[in-house]
């Protein structure tokens, strides 16, 4: 099967790692994620992941607290979650490298663009950490961000407990329909809640395709890359 693109940021929120556990590293979870990833690879895509960190801290979480120590606490989070990813993928035979953009040269390589794309070129996953390194953003900008610099054709949006883009929220609606194409534009107009606002613009800006879809279903991920319709496409 041919891919679709040729190279991917695939943005995995921190609850998705979480499995049913709500909160922290589900390793069965992490392991799954990763058999889809080894299996786009396999595919010949040129595959990063962009990770978030809500499962472990979101800087909004604690009114008390001063934002940038609070958001700098969720940039750590998704180390951890890189880590998780990095181990999960490695065991699987999947070379990697992890690229964080607060440096901590023990841990993993800082992110340095070029490099980074030579690593995909070389056919390893590319896994970026601490998001874009600045308090005050959110991994879904670090993804747009990454896309841009990377120059990857899409971002694959893959979301826990929903398939795509609904009109309302699909938990509290029954009748909430479900978008199969959408513009950045209607997401920002409709203050639809799928990405913040930074981020959607920084995709409009820059004019990165998405695809947001369910990380539940089975298979979900290589499905996409290989073109079958689901979830819902923003351009
Ligand atoms: N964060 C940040 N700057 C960034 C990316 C993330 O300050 O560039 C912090 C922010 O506090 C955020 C937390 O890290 O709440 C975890 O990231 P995010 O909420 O995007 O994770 P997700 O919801 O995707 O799990």
């Amino acid at each position: 099967m041919e891919p679709k693109y040729k190279r991917v940021v695939l943005k995995l929120s921190g609850e998705a790692l979480a499995g049913d556990r709500g909160v922290g590293i589900d390793i069965p979870t992490v392991k799954k994620i990763s058999e889809q990833i080894k299996a786009i690879h396999a595919l010949g895509v040129e595959t990063s992941v962009v990770v978030g960190g809500g499962n472990f801290w979101r800087g909004r979480d604690s009114a008390d607290m001063d934002r940038a120590t609070s958001d700098y606490m969720g940039m750590l989070g998704t180390v951890m979650n890189a880590l998780a990813f990095q181990d999960s993928l490695e065991n699987l035979g999947v070379m990697t490298r992890v690229q964080t953009a607060i440096e901590m040269k023990d841990v993993a390589e800082p992110y340095i663009r070029r490099r980074a794309i030579r690593h995909l070129e070389k056919g390893r996953v590319v896994i970026f950490a601490a998001g874009t390194g600045s308090p005050y953003f959110s991994t879904d900008t670090t993804a747009a961000l990454r896309a841009a610099e990377i120059d990857a054709e899409v971002i694959l949006i893959a979301k826990k407990g929903v398939d795509g883009i609904y009109d309302s929220d699909p938990k509290l609606n029954s009748n909430a329909k479900k978008f199969k194409e959408l513009s950045y534009l209607e997401i920002l107009n409709r203050e639809l809640k799928i990405m913040d606002t930074t981020a959607t613009s920084l995709c409009m800006d820059n004019q990165i395709p998405l695809v947001v879809f369910g990380i539940d279903e089975e298979n979900s991920i290589l499905n996409v890359v290989e073109g079958k319709n689901m979830g819902t496409k923003v351009r």
